[in-house]
């Protein structure tokens, strides 16, 4: 049924695309230590992602100028550029969505040669964030009513709204706040925590290391026909 429809991918950010996470990095550097704390209230369930953010960031004291050296410094998967530049290429569309601020996201992927809508609604779905003299402004767009699992953006919710009518979705993704998204997808790519929360829970998915293996498991369907049974005989 979906076997000959385009498929649209849907990647995490933090931890996928960047080799760290680019907000955990920026709180190491510029907050005041206790981030730390209000971090294991997020891992051990007791508040959602968005109030966590929204706590942390509230301790950043770093200039425009200082948040964008550090910013630099990220390290990516070294196959994502060249990833992207094919799918696009080839037409399938390509969505971040990300817990994490568009302010660095959009950095990190013009470094490494991303253009186009990187407009935070359009190709981009993520927190936002402003700088303000020495300090942070963050706001949660996707969406502004927050939902059950308390995220600051709702992959599961942005995945549903954005993937079109029969769209088969693939998903990829590292993390925790990943676990909601895979629920909304026919093909998972996972790691690290991902793959641990997939295995456990029986989500069908596939390990990947970086986006060159994605590439080849995706080799016939990105050039083409029968992607979807491809994947799935894996
Ligand atoms: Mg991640
Ligand atoms: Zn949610």
């Amino acid at each position: 049924m979906t076997r000959h429809q385009t498929p649209v991918f849907f990647s995490d950010f933090d931890g996928t695309i960047a080799q760290v996470d680019v907000t955990d990095v920026i709180l190491a550097e510029f907050a005041d230590p206790a981030w730390r704390e209000v971090e294991d209230d997020w891992v051990d369930g007791r508040i959602g992602s968005r109030e966590c953010l929204k706590r942390q960031m509230a301790m950043v004291e770093a200039s425009a100028k200082e948040l964008d050296a550090l910013i630099d410094t990220v390290p990516l998967d070294p196959h994502f550029a060249e990833f992207h530049a094919l799918i696009r290429e080839r037409g399938i569309p390509f969505y971040v969505v990300s817990d994490g601020f568009d302010y660095a996201i959009r950095r990190v992927l013009r470094n490494c040669g991303v253009d186009g809508e990187l407009l935070n609604g359009s190709h981009l779905f993520s927190s936002s964030m402003h700088v303000r003299g020495r300090g942070v402004e963050v706001d949660f767009p996707h969406w502004p009513e927050v939902c059950a699992h308390g995220c600051a953006t709702c992959k599961p919710e942005v995945i549903r709204r954005v993937r079109g009518d029969n769209r088969p979705v693939i998903f990829i993704g590292d993390g925790l706040s990943d676990r909601f998204a895979v629920e909304e997808a026919d093909v998972v790519f996972a790691r690290d925590r991902l793959l641990a929360y997939c295995r456990q829970h029986h989500v069908a998915c596939t390990a990947f290391e970086t986006f060159a293996e994605i590439d080849q498991h995706l080799g016939v369907g990105v050039r083409g026909q029968d992607w979807v049974s491809e994947v799935r005989s894996e």
